[in-house]
């Protein structure tokens, strides 16, 4: 299988370049902020507890989010050639136990690509995206600069993570969708 992480901070593309990459390289994209807000919509008491924290921009549980992961990985990893993983890992825990958890059923991560855009950008985009999105984490300043925050102080060492695998590698994710993909693309294509 070919199982990707697409990594970044908020608002660098991860959700539009995962989209491109599973339609093109037959992969199953999972995206856990997208797996959390269905939770909400649900509208159940655990639901109220992740709106909670989301809308503060403030992590859920590794341990919620890890049973998440691994029962969508479960249930779909007959579905397509592997899986792109969107919005996880965002901590060196997470990091470790995916490799755990893909380890038990035979497989392991092939690559980690960063998206690299600068912080002006990332709340530009953030804010127009809250425009039609509608999520409160994607509309205030505040969070936005939390969401920004926390992402410097938890999520960022997880690079460092990969590139002690050697698994790591980088993109410039500011320009056109379709240009960006193009040299994703370009990369996948090799390591495929
Ligand atoms: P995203 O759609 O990736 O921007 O995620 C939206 C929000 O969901 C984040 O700000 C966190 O509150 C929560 N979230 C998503 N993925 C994770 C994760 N891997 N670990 C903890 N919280 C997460």
């Amino acid at each position: 299988m070919f199982n990707i992480v697409i990594f970044g901070p908020p608002g660098s593309g991860k959700g539009t370049q995962s989209k491109y990459i599973s339609n093109n390289f037959d992969l199953i994209h999972i995206s856990t902020g997208d797996v959390l807000r269905t939770q909400v919509e649900l509208g159940s008491e655990l639901g109220k507890e992740i709106a909670n924290l989301i809308d503060k921009g403030n992590f859920v549980p590794d341990d919620m989010i890890q049973r998440m992961v691994k029962s969508f990985v479960l249930r779909n990893k007959d579905q397509g050639k592997g899986f792109v993983f969107d919005g996880f890992p965002r901590t060196t825990e997470q990091a470790s136990w995916l490799d755990t958890m893909l380890a038990e059923i035979n497989e392991e991560l092939t690559l980690f690509l960063a998206l690299d855009v600068d912080e002006a950008e990332l709340k530009r985009r953030i804010l127009k995206r809250g425009k039609h999105s509608g999520r409160e984490d994607d509309q205030d300043t505040s969070i936005i600069e939390n969401r920004i925050s926390v992402y410097h102080k938890k999520t960022k060492p997880v690079i460092d993570y990969y590139i002690e695998q050697k698994k790591f590698q980088e993109l410039y994710g500011v320009g056109v969708r379709e240009e960006i993909f193009a040299n994703i693309k370009v990369l996948l294509e090799k390591i495929k």
